[in-house]
């Protein structure tokens, strides 16, 4: 079948909650990927991030196939001989002591508010059915209704109501916003590092730093998540790195899997996890042996292979590449490690999604966030002479 034939098809028959590129993928293999028709892409999405290690990669795809032989499901209800290991390392890794797995990205969120308002009532000694956390204004944290009722997204919003309770949002990157709204029954505040789905809005240097202060002098639990710029994209394991702190919840996701299979986790301090007792949480699908071996090997690949430092490095080279992009209607170029956009002035003709469209014809596939900003985020295997390749590309397009 040619292209036109399954987008038909695909139209017809599914939802349209996406508005995709018009390229059917077909083939991946690190960096690159393969449409139905033949032809050859570099990946700059990396699908929001879940495929930091690159597609396919051969050692996770053998550990997929290896357990998949052996053990797939089990459920909690009884115990698996991957799951201790896989708490074990990635607590390792992270510096964390308890770990919570669950699927997507979402669920993570969810069973983030749910165990911080139970140590808000249990252990901070909140009112119940009082507590409040505190997010940002422009925020992602996924699409379930309790994390939609607190997006300032109207698109995300609109007639999905009514919304869950017990939120209130600020400004990002406003240390003295999250001071003022702080009340006796906050509970928690949480933020991504990086604002990702937000066009990749970087805060001010010290912010988290001086959020991290902030928190703990007001015993507020600080969770960060780190879904998207966790695992290696930012240049560091966790992105809080950068400026030497620690959440008490940190979330993550997407590349926790390396694009195989959805696997989030819960990582926390004693604290808040050790709150939770036997029925209070769970997912059938959440910890099962084939997640966790594919996830160790996730996580195993992207220390052994380098690929944090590697995102580091090429991530400043692309940057500094992309800087030098002599155009009017660019605003700004901005990144950390593999995170990068690129802003046009708003009402630039034909927006971000324009320029996307032209990529595409030259083998590039990035996807435009919010009308007039492009994301580059390649796979953390880019290489010098893959980004060299690209910004040949790159720079047509702008021109
Ligand atoms: C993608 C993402 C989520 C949601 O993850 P899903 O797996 O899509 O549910 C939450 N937070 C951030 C920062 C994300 O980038």
């Amino acid at each position: 079948m040619k292209t036109e034939e399954y987008i038909e098809i695909e139209n017809k028959f599914g939802a349209h909650n996406y508005k995709p590129l018009d390229v059917v993928l077909s083939k991946g293999e690190g960096i690159w990927v393969w449409d139905v028709d033949g032809n050859k892409y570099l990946d700059c999405l990396s699908a929001y991030s879940a495929v930091n290690q690159g597609h396919c990669h051969p050692k996770i795809r053998q550990a997929m196939i290896d357990q998949a032989g052996q053990l797939t499901l089990t459920s909690r209800a009884f115990r698996n001989d991957q799951l201790a290991l896989f708490y074990k390392e990635l607590c390792e890794l992270t510096e964390s002591h308890k770990v919570l797995p669950m699927n997507s990205g979402a669920e993570a969120v969810e069973t983030a508010i749910k165990c911080v308002r139970k140590w808000g009532y249990e252990s901070k000694g909140v009112e119940h059915d009082k507590a409040e956390i505190i997010v940002c204004d422009n925020n992602f944290h996924g699409r379930t209704l309790a994390i939609i009722g607190f997006s300032s997204d109207e698109n995300s919003r609109k007639s999905f109501g009514p919304f869950v309770s017990g939120f209130k949002s600020i400004p990002f990157g406003d240390a003295k916003a999250l001071e003022d709204a702080i009340t006796p029954n906050t509970v928690a505040f949480m933020v991504e590092p990086i604002q990702g789905e937000a066009g990749v809005i970087i805060p001010p240097v010290g912010y988290l730093k001086k959020v991290r202060e902030i928190c703990t002098k007001n015993n507020v639990v600080l969770i960060l998540d780190e879904i998207q710029t966790g695992l290696g994209r930012t240049g560091k394991m966790l992105a809080e790195e950068h400026e030497g702190i620690q959440a008490d919840l940190t979330l993550i996701g997407k590349a926790l899997s390396g694009g195989f299979y959805p696997v989030s986790a819960v990582l926390s301090n004693e604290a808040v996890l050790g709150l939770l007792k036997p029925g209070q949480h769970g997912s059938t699908f959440g910890g099962n042996p084939l997640a966790c071996a594919v996830a160790r090997e996730a996580l195993k690949v992207l220390k052994e292979e380098n690929m944090i430092e590697n995102a580091a490095s090429m991530g400043q080279f692309f940057l500094d590449e992309l800087k030098k992009i002599d155009n009017p209607s660019i605003k700004e170029v901005r990144g950390r490690g593999l995170m990068i956009a690129i802003e046009l002035f708003e009402g630039t003709q034909g927006g971000a999604r324009a320029i996307c469209e032209k990529l595409m014809k030259m083998g590039i596939l990035c996807k435009e966030t919010h009308t007039w900003t492009i994301r580059f985020a390649p796979p953390l295997v880019i290489t010098k002479s893959d980004i060299e390749w690209a910004m040949e590309k790159i720079k047509i397009a702008f021109n």
